[in-house]
């Protein structure tokens, strides 16, 4: 299958941040050693070394709490290779980087390397920068994993140093998004796109294109918990962030989010990585801790040790109980009421 395919699909709405102002330091070189059990780390020339020892330092929290040897992932060494890279916002660094790239994935992926962007068959005519694999971090922004370790043989995960910058607290909690992306994508060794993606909840709904609320809203729900539970993060830290999902500041202004979904009138698990993507996100991440007030946190992680054998509407019925249609029924009677009692759900 194709990697090219992916590089949309998991790329990941950061919150809105200042940009970076971003500095010169010196051209960070990848290592060659062999790349075990940490990423193996593809720095642009104007990302600082404290950016690079930072996003190491929370993927290490995330790898540890989540990719434990017990997982299928582990059992199957499905975790690593990851291939984490680092954009600034200088376009030319960033051009220098895909092209250091890509020579490593010619040396060590020759067969995968041939669907990817680095071929220069594959080249998109609409790139203007590049070949537009990290060009579009450098100019925008975010954060993605742009990979099939089934079929490519590795992870790529990539950060921008842009926005969010890495001074802003989103950008340690888009890391361990982003990483508990991995461990998702390690608990099958299934090759075939559209069933990886049926069982992973992304072909979920009423229509056959992919939609975000499962995947994202559980990444989401994982990385604020595993966030908040760090040394020095404010204790109202959860509470904050999901306000801020549902747009919930004061009182006297509700949440504009909830009723803006209601309005759209289109399922949770219909809406589409288009226009409406965010509402996905958000009240996917609403969704999953809605689930978790109900169920232990183990369940979720036995949901995800079982995606290898079942389709993901049997998966989700086995462990909770019903049909996720019905789930999220319930779930918009829930979010029916004033907002201050919907905050009573969440993990304190
Ligand atoms: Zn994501």
């Amino acid at each position: 299958m194709n990697s090219l395919i992916f590089i949309a699909l998991f790329s990941c709405s950061p919150d809105k941040s200042m940009e970076d102002s971003g500095s010169e330091n010196a051209n960070v070189e990848p290592t060659d050693a062999p790349a075990n059990d940490v990423p193996l780390v593809f720095a642009a020339s104007d990302v600082e070394q404290s950016t690079i020892d930072l996003t190491l330092d929370w993927f290490d929290i995330a790898k540890s709490t989540w990719f434990t040897e017990d997982t299928f992932g582990a059992e199957h060494e499905l975790y690593f290779p990851t291939y984490l890279v680092l954009t600034g916002d200088d376009l030319q660094a960033t051009i220098d980087l895909e092209q250091r790239y890509c020579e490593h994935l010619y040396e060590h992926h020759a067969e995968s390397v041939e669907h990817s962007r680095c071929n220069t068959n594959h080249i998109d005519p609409n790139c203007e920068h590049g070949i537009c694999l990290f060009t579009e971090y450098a100019l925008n922004g975010g954060a993605g994993i742009a990979s099939s370790r089934q079929n490519d043989g590795y992870h790529l995960m990539i950060m921008s140093a842009k926005n969010p910058s890495p001074e802003e607290e989103s950008y340690r909690r888009i890391i361990l998004h982003e990483a508990f992306h991995i461990f998702q994508l390690s608990q099958h060794t299934e090759t075939d796109h559209n069933r990886s993606e049926e069982i992973q909840g992304r072909l979920s709904g009423d229509h056959d294109e992919h939609v975000p609320w499962w995947m994202e809203g559980v990444a989401e729900y994982t990385s604020i918990l595993l966030y908040a539970q760090q040394n020095g993060v404010d204790s109202d830290y959860i509470q904050n962030e999901y306000k801020n999902k549902i747009g919930y500041f004061n009182p006297d202004t509700g949440a504009p989010v909830i009723d803006d979904y209601f309005d759209l009138g289109i399922k949770l698990y219909n809406i589409k990585f288009d226009e409406n993507a965010l509402f996905g996100y958000q009240l996917g991440a609403w969704f999953v801790a809605y689930l978790m007030s109900e169920f232990d946190e183990q369940v979720l992680f036995d949901f995800y040790q079982n995606i290898h054998i079942d389709t993901f509407e049997e998966n989700f019925i086995m462990h909770f109980g019903m049909p996720y249609q019905e789930y999220v029924d319930e779930f918009e009677i829930f979010l029916q009421q004033d907002p201050e009692n919907l905050l009573s759900i969440l993990p304190q």
